[in-house]
């Protein structure tokens, strides 16, 4: 049976079977890939940047995955089959397009704060669709580039709405206090003067207010203040042809029943009520919410130890594989992929790393586990393997991408002479 478009897909096939992504058993992955495995559903994937394209289909829009939030080449390649452009932070991320799918290049939007004049020359070369211009000097450093290449640079500024979303600190952008964007005050002005240049074409607006953001609301907020400069703009002869709304819809890490289908349709509802005046194109950034349900995290547990009243379950992926509980707090849900029969008892989850910040979960009530049971730790498609590193000199896990009833590897697990590859003594 197919699991609807806003469930996980992991799954039991019956109550008390093992887990399952979509049609493939965990427990054959672990045993065909080893762990720690990440395992993605390209299923849902698809169905979630589906909801997206489904939810703007009333206008002309364009649905830029961000990057960032899980850069894996087959899943770039396998958005881009269905239409999906790019949000990118780096030129790195540019060339992973490039590899994944070279025909989605003109899909691509630029964004960040400290653009490299090597990264612009890149994007320019590749003929991408803007870039999302975060100050007054980066647009400068874009004309004078863009002269040298003689190709003309489609920019939209990324205005800082002076919007608060109620998320973790490190996650939220889109104040004045924050390193984001350019003043909106600032924008005519900016605006005004690049109408002048040559290699600079005025193509849209941009804004992204933070990620993790559960709320519509500071969505609906931050697009009327973009909706009346974008008037005002068209009374001062600047016509921009596209808003880009950003990313940073944030999902449920907490509950089994979360449903995707009434959030985006909200969230849709909010950002096209703040743009009813304008016919132009709509380009969102999401990242996070396309890929992050889709994924769990697999691992094996080596030890299980009690010292004093506290149990540690000690597992063999670690904050280098997924650090978003040691950075910021995160909840993942942590299911057993077999279930032991006995009560849950509290106990901390931890990786093998020497840091007291390896942890995955603390005072958790697991049902009971022992040495060589695996683990999922659910939630983790987005802002897990990105973010993964070789702390400790781990090599990085492997990657499975499940399609239907197939699973195949679409990174291998790294090697320690990958790791000491580039150095010399
Ligand atoms: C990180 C980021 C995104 C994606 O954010 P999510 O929370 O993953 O949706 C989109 N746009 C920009 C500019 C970003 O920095």
């Amino acid at each position: 049976m197919g699991q609807p478009a806003s469930s996980r897909p992991f799954h039991r096939p019956r109550p008390g079977a093992a887990l399952y992504c979509g049609k493939v058993s965990l427990e054959a992955l672990a045993r065909r890939f080893g762990t720690p495995l990440y395992v993605y559903s390209a299923d849902q994937i698809v169905e979630r940047l589906a909801l997206f394209q489904a939810a703007f289909a009333g206008r002309e829009h364009l649905v830029c995955y961000a990057v960032k939030a899980n850069s894996a080449l087959a899943i770039l390649k396998l958005l881009a089959g269905r239409g999906a452009g790019f949000d990118i932070v780096s030129g790195g991320e540019l060339e992973r397009v490039l590899a994944a799918a070279p025909e989605a290049a003109g899909r691509v939007v630029f964004s960040g704060v400290g653009k490299t004049p090597a990264e612009i020359d890149l994007a320019l070369e590749a003929g991408i669709l803007a870039f999302n211009v975060e100050s007054e000097s980066e647009l400068d450093l874009l004309a004078e580039r863009a002269q040298k290449l003689k190709r003309r640079a489609r920019f939209a500024l990324r205005v800082n709405p002076d919007v608060f979303a109620d998320t973790h600190p490190y996650i939220s952008t889109g104040l004045r206090e924050h390193k984001f964007g350019i003043d909106i005050r600032q924008a005519p002005k900016i605006y005004r003067n690049a109408a002048h240049s040559r290699w600079l074409e005025p193509y849209g607006v941009s804004v992204h207010i933070g990620s993790q953001i559960r709320s519509a609301d500071p969505f609906g907020s931050a697009m009327e203040r973009v909706s009346k400069l974008v008037a005002q703009l068209v009374r001062e002869g600047v016509r921009l042809q596209a808003v880009d709304a950003g990313g940073g819809l944030g999902i449920d890490y907490h509950a089994a029943g979360f449903d995707a289908v009434p959030k985006v349709a909200e969230y849709a509802a909010a950002v096209e009520s703040a743009l009813a005046g304008f016919k132009g194109r709509l380009l969102i950034e999401p990242g996070r919410f396309v890929v992050a349900q889709a994924g769990a995290l697999l691992t094996r547990v080596l030890y299980v130890k009690r010292n004093g009243n506290k149990t540690f379950v000690i597992t063999d992926a670690a904050m280098n594989d997924l650090i978003r509980p040691a950075l910021y707090q995160a909840h993942h849900e942590i299911a057993p992929v077999r279930l032991r029969a006995g009560k849950p008892r509290p106990v901390d989850v931890v990786g093998p790393v020497c840091e007291s910040g390896d942890f995955f979960a603390r005072d958790r009530s697991l049902a009971p586990v022992d040495p060589g049971d695996l683990l999922a730790l659910l939630d983790a498609g987005a802002y897990g393997m990105a973010q993964s590193s070789n702390y400790n000199t781990r090599p990085r896990a492997a990657e499975v991408l499940v399609e239907g009833a197939q699973a195949r590897l679409i990174r291998r697990r790294e090697t320690i002479a990958d790791l000491l590859a580039p150095e010399s003594i």
